[in-house]
């Protein structure tokens, strides 16, 4: 178990939650697959370790990490993708001709936040933020 992972222990304890070990499989699948992970990549991975695991548990799995702040998702060329959530918020600009994505550092969105909580008192969560359009290659 990394590091990394006692503290991810440690904070699903403190929400009430067990690592099983399909929470840990599925958490080291994500780690090994590294940046965006389309469900289908870590049931394959975790499949390949423990057969028991199956698409229904890694999607709720991954729901639950979801709602614990865990993990990040976005929807990128049509499909819904998962990765760990850095300490830093980070967001995307995708390309919709040739699906190119890049990924674009939190300190963009600063003042767009500032603004929207002085001008229209709105607290934005803005994380993990994917912005369509054409790269520099296609346009
Ligand atoms: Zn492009
Ligand atoms: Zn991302």
């Amino acid at each position: 178990m990394s590091h990394d992972q006692q503290k991810f222990a440690d904070q699903l304890r403190d929400k009430g939650y067990r690592l099983t070990l399909q929470r840990q499989l599925i958490l080291d699948a994500l780690c090994e697959l590294g940046g965006h992970a389309a469900i289908g990549d870590v049931y394959d991975r975790v499949h390949a370790q423990s057969s028991a695991v199956d698409r229904a548990t890694v999607y709720r799995t991954l729901h639950l990490f979801h709602e614990l702040g865990f993990v990040v998702s976005a929807d990128i060329n049509g499909s819904t993708v998962y990765e760990i959530a850095d300490h830093q918020p980070h967001h995307h600009l995708v390309c919709r001709e040739c699906g190119h994505v890049t990924a674009l550092h939190d300190h963009h969105f600063v003042a767009l936040a500032e603004h929207l909580f002085q001008e229209h008192g709105f607290r934005a969560d803005i994380n993990h933020m994917t912005i369509d359009g054409v790269c520099h290659h296609c346009r």
